[in-house]
């Protein structure tokens, strides 16, 4: 049978973390959401792929629910977050 060839050209040797901004919880990258700030308000980053100043928070409600409730994420952010943002991130939370 074939050899298993070893690829050494894997850049994900170790998985990037993340510090949840809610719970400060390290995780994984893809156990988290990433939000991102933006001219036109807060955008969920599902794909990672937005530039800007992240931050991220657990797939798990109870971390939104922090995050949104003082002004942990605003604090990270650097940024006002809106009425509209909040219901945005809400919805959001909701369909976790
Ligand atoms: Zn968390």
């Amino acid at each position: 049978m074939a050899k298993t060839r070893t690829s050494n050209k894997k850049p994900e040797k170790h998985l990037p973390e993340r510090t949840c901004v809610a719970c400060r919880e390290v995780k994984g990258k893809r156990e988290m959401v990433r939000l991102v700030r933006s001219r036109e308000g807060i955008i969920i980053d599902e794909s990672g792929k937005v530039s800007g100043r992240g931050a991220y928070l657990c797939k798990a409600s109870g971390c939104w629910d922090e995050g949104l409730k003082g002004n942990r994420l605003e604090q990270v952010l650097r940024c006002q977050i809106t009425p509209a943002d909040k219901k945005k991130l809400e919805e959001y939370k909701n369909r976790l």
